[in-house]
């Protein structure tokens, strides 16, 4: 959970899920949103091999087999974790940084 004094013109609610308050300027914005546009996940398919792993590590479900492939169907949800890249035994996974 993130919670910053309201004198710093921010507070976060973990409740409302990772949404940001700018307090400052009045203004709500979605945290995911803010960082969907850093990153984005590429699997290589023709190394991947369907074992399932990056679906089941990504935070926010970013993969879903396709095919017994791993497609990266949500990436504009991406964290820039690089779990995937880790779990991945075939290194068939790069993220890149917009
Ligand atoms: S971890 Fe790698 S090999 Fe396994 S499904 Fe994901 S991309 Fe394919
Ligand atoms: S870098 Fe993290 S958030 Fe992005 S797809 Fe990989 S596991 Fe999911």
């Amino acid at each position: 959970m993130l919670d910053l004094d309201e004198k710093d013109g921010v507070k976060a609610c973990s409740k409302s899920g990772m949404r940001l308050r700018m307090g400052l300027k009045n203004r709500t914005v979605n945290f995911k949103e803010v960082i969907k546009m850093a990153f984005n996940p590429i699997v290589d398919e023709s190394k991947c091999v369907g074992c399932e792993e990056c679906v089941d590590v990504c935070p926010v479900e970013v993969f879903e087999m396709e095919d017994e492939k791993s497609v990266p169907v949500n990436a504009e949800d991406c964290l820039g974790c690089e779990s995937c890249v880790e779990v991945c035994e075939e290194d068939a996974i790069i993220v890149e940084e917009d």
